[in-house]
């Protein structure tokens, strides 16, 4: 679990140093078992010490600004360091499997410390089904900032490395995809990029997987990213964007920025997130069992549904190759825009929201919500069905969410209630019988 930097840590009598030299608490560090073998992830996401005079069991908030005292110190200035964002970047590295962790305010923020490396003229290759948000910072950066912006169908790997060449300085990957659900090569796409050009880093935004099941950089991609705000804090109250790196000069670049341009996650929101990570493992194994069943219940109704722990999905042995599990957000189609409308205005329990990783179940129709800023015609080149709904599984109790969804999917007129069950009707009836085509233009 630990990284290179961890023999220094680990061996009895030496200082718990960071990689800039700092005497740190010593524990987020890596921990050291008792039996002998590594903890598991479960173990190493609760388990944690902060070294407070109090032997306080929850890393206290430090809402200070200043530390006094002088030059030297290991803190001064909250922009610069905390004790509590410390804690929670040590907790994450060891979490993420990465050298060195650092937290700023969003997964956006994130994604923006991540990028502002990139000079004129340098060359981006990124995906064609890319994050909403992750797409409007990049057309930006094409339209002001002079990078080179290559959108190909990263699920190809001959694709991508079609598009890159020695001037590619950046790769950035997302998989699983969402809401189309597509699979990306993270292992493959790094060894071309790598290839192409020695410098190329490749920068994986995880966060539909969170380090629970995947972890990037040990598929060989040199920056892991994602936003906290969904399953790493899982409650929705807190926003924030986490990076690893292995590193340790890109891990200071990164510090650089975050220093110069004060995105560093607050002490109140690190203390939030240092909570929500305890559960990321019971959360994540009861959302993917929940999310599991709800594929296979739509599957068996007649609906394309697109979720990595379905067998029917055309990559699920690539997922199961980097991914030790499937997540909990899928999407399916029922071949009209408006029937989609009528089924996520009719759950109760999946509320209609952007965003995923809470403890609730969420529906969306992503082309009017999350993927809104992408212009129609940009969806419709890309293959975003219009009618596509995203289902976001959270922890409540499995029948309950059936019975919430069926109950929508008939009052919405997809299926009909028969003595032996449920019935597909016309629109939803299999890949021959579906009208595909886009019933009403947004
Ligand atoms: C939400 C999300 C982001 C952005 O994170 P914020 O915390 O909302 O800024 C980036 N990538 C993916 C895949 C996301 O789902």
């Amino acid at each position: 679990m630990a990284g290179p930097s961890a023999p220094a840590v680990l061996a009895k009598g030496m200082k718990h140093l960071d990689l800039d030299g700092h005497d740190l608490p010593p524990s987020p560090a890596p921990s050291s078992p008792s039996n002998g073998r590594k903890y598991a992830l479960a173990t190493e996401l609760v388990y944690t010490e902060s070294g407070d005079q109090y032997n306080s069991s929850s890393m206290p908030i430090y809402q200070s600004a200043t530390f006094k005292g002088g030059p030297g110190q290991e803190y001064d200035y909250s922009r610069s360091g905390n004790p509590t964002r410390t804690h929670l970047e040590r907790h994450m590295a060891k979490i993420m499997n990465a050298n060195r962790a650092l937290v700023v305010s969003s997964g956006m923020g994130a994604c923006d410390v991540i990028t502002r490396i990139l000079k004129p003229g340098d060359e981006v290759v990124t995906g064609d089904d890319l994050y909403g948000g992750t797409n409007r910072l990049l057309t930006y950066l094409k339209e002001n900032g002079g990078i080179n912006v290559k959108h190909v169908d990263t699920t190809k790997l001959d694709v991508v490395k079609a598009a890159l060449s020695s001037k590619t300085t950046m790769v950035l990957l997302e998989t699983p995809t969402n809401p189309l659900i597509k699979i990306v090569d993270i292992s493959g796409i790094s060894s071309a990029a790598h290839e192409a050009n020695t410098d190329c880093y490749v920068a994986v935004d995880n966060t539909m997987m969170s380090p629970y099941l995947q972890n990037p950089l040990d598929l060989g991609a040199d920056v892991t990213y994602e936003s906290g705000t969904k399953y790493l804090s899982g409650h929705h109250d807190v926003m924030a964007g986490i990076i690893g790196v292995n590193s340790a000069s890109l891990g200071d670049k990164f510090y650089f920025m975050i220093n110069s341009t004060g995105c560093g996650l607050a002490p109140f929101d690190s203390w939030l997130l240092l909570r929500g990570v305890k559960t990321l493992a019971v959360r994540m194994e009861k959302q993917q069992a929940n999310a599991m069943a709800i594929a296979e219940f739509l599957e068996n109704h007649g609906f394309k549904v697109r979720y990595p722990g379905l067998k029917s999905h055309s990559q699920y042995a690539l997922h199961w190759s980097q991914a030790r599990g499937a997540g909990a957000v899928l999407s399916f189609e029922t071949g009209s825009i408006n029937l989609s409308e009528r089924i996520v205005e009719s759950t109760k329990l999946f509320g209609i929201s952007v965003s995923f990783g809470c403890v609730n179940s969420l529906i969306s129709m992503p082309c009017r919500m999350s993927h809104a800023s992408i212009d129609p015609a940009t969806r419709k080149e890309r293959a975003l069905p219009e009618d596509i709904i995203r289902l976001c599984v959270g922890i409540e109790d499995l029948t309950d969410l059936v019975d919430d969804l069926s109950q929508a999917l008939v009052r919405a007129g997809a299926v009909r209630l028969t003595s032996e069950g449920f019935e597909a009707l016309s629109v939803a009836e299999g890949e021959t019988g579906r009208t595909t085509q886009v019933v009403d233009e947004p």
